[in-house]
């Protein structure tokens, strides 16, 4: 195989690629088009999709549905601003989305990315606090190996060590870190798992604005899939002490874990709760931050009478409309037997990884297969052998994973798992 056609020279000479260097980047292929559950390259190559583009694409590419979506909408408008104007994608979409939240969300505040949601999450914490008469309430707790985004205050949330901490240093808003649940979604539940918790708690609830988490799996920060009564006494220890919970669906939400959204594994609701990437269905970045009426009467009844936020693309049309195409596609898709014929299978196809030697652990949930290697791996090299082989997946350290998209049919799927414990083998 060529690599040296599949890669463009004004691109590694001067676009930026996320996570890598500028001027020794790792290869960035070029992709000429995609569909179904294919990224197609410049030379034809086909790639079987393992990642779903970071978690997006749950329906594959160019689907005509979500296609014809954007293209009636933009006949109509692609934008307009959402101060003191409405429109239909907007409002469907809310519809929608408050029919498949819990219950107990009451308001949608849309906005443009997943990290842009955790800001408005947060910055809406300490507002509701602020109009709650507890304007020292500032501080967030959170847990460790988490992932929140890479913006400013979403950042001061992430794990410490992989979120880089240590780089940005005293930029950052300091934040109370406890471990990450060491319980597993699947071990016998123990009690002194949430003891850091309720101690830190306990210790400086008085000043935390909220708790903000990823229900039941833990993405970038680690893929770890955590113990669901971790959520449940997490959830209790706030409310007892007046601390708002932020659950961060960004990454879980819309039937990745085996359930419409992941906190639905452990029953409990949050006050606030961030949606984002398969909400479009890749198609368009676009999030929503979710609220009960309680966080939103509180914040308008007190002055300033109005939550602080307002992006300039905010509610989209564009997006509003392909999300709304993309969550009605998502019901009507029988999510939940592809997820679990999914589930079946990642775990048959990546089981006998457990007894490689190079291998710390395996491990499934829903339409996520994780493969934890005891060393990082070899990008570069991991990466050339995934194409050669004809598969799409981009390990990051220990972690090599598979989020594929919920269309991908058995075949495509079995290859995919299999060939990637081959070369996982290999090393
Ligand atoms: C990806 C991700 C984000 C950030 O979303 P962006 O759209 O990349 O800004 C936030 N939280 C979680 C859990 C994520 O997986």
């Amino acid at each position: 195989m060529n690599f040296d056609i599949l890669t463009d020279n004004f691109d590694r000479e001067h676009l930026w690629h996320p996570y890598t260097s500028a001027t020794n980047p790792l290869p960035a292929f070029k992709v000429r088009e995609a569909h179904g559950c294919r990224i197609v390259l410049e030379d034809g190559t086909e790639l079987i999709e393992g990642m779903s583009s970071w978690w997006c694409a749950v329906h594959g590419y160019n689907h005509p549905v979500l296609n014809e979506a954007v293209r009636r909408q933009t006949e109509k408008m692609s934008h307009v601003m959402f101060g003191g104007l409405t429109h239909e994608p907007a409002i469907s979409l809310g519809k929608l989305l408050l029919d498949i939240l819990p219950e107990e969300m009451d308001r949608i505040f849309y906005a443009d990315s997943g990290s842009v949601a955790v800001e408005v999450a947060m910055k809406m914490a300490v507002q509701y606090q602020f109009a709650a008469g507890h304007p020292e309430r500032t501080d967030f707790v959170t847990i460790r190996s988490g992932y929140h985004g890479d913006t400013w205050n979403a950042m001061s949330v992430c794990d410490p060590v992989t979120g880089m901490h240590g780089i940005f240093g005293k930029a950052l808003p300091v934040r109370y870190f406890v471990s990450a649940p060491k319980c597993r979604f699947s071990d016998e539940w123990r009690q002194d798992d949430i003891s850091e918790l309720e101690q830190m708690i306990s210790e400086h609830g008085d000043s935390m604005a909220a708790l903000i988490l990823e229900p039941i799996v833990q993405g970038a920060g680690g893929m770890r899939f955590y113990h669901p009564e971790y959520l449940r006494q997490a959830v209790q220890l706030c409310r007892k002490k007046g601390i708002l919970v932020i659950f961060d669906e960004i990454a879980t939400g819309f039937g990745r874990t085996g359930k419409l959204f992941a906190l639905e594994h452990a029953g409990v609701v949050p006050d606030i709760m961030c949606i984002g990437k398969a909400l479009t269905g890749g198609y368009m970045t676009l999030s929503a931050v979710a609220a009960t009426a309680c966080v939103a009467e509180t914040i308008s009844d007190a002055y300033p009478y109005a939550f602080m936020h307002g992006p300039t693309f905010m509610a989209n049309p564009l997006a509003c409309a392909v999300a709304g195409a993309s969550v009605k596609l998502l019901l009507e898709s029988g999510w939940q037997s592809r997820v679990s014929a999914i589930e079946s299978i990642l775990e048959k196809e990546l089981g006998p990884a457990r007894q490689l030697d190079k291998v710390e652990d395996v491990r499934v949930l829903g339409a996520i297969g994780v493969i934890e290697m005891k060393e990082p791996v070899d990008m570069e090299y991991m990466q050339r052998r995934f194409v050669e082989e004809g598969i799409w997946i981009r390990p990051f350290g220990k972690l090599v994973y598979v989020m594929p998209p919920f269309i991908i049919s058995q075949d495509e799927l079995s290859y995919l798992a299999s060939t990637l414990v081959r070369i996982v083998s290999e090393i």
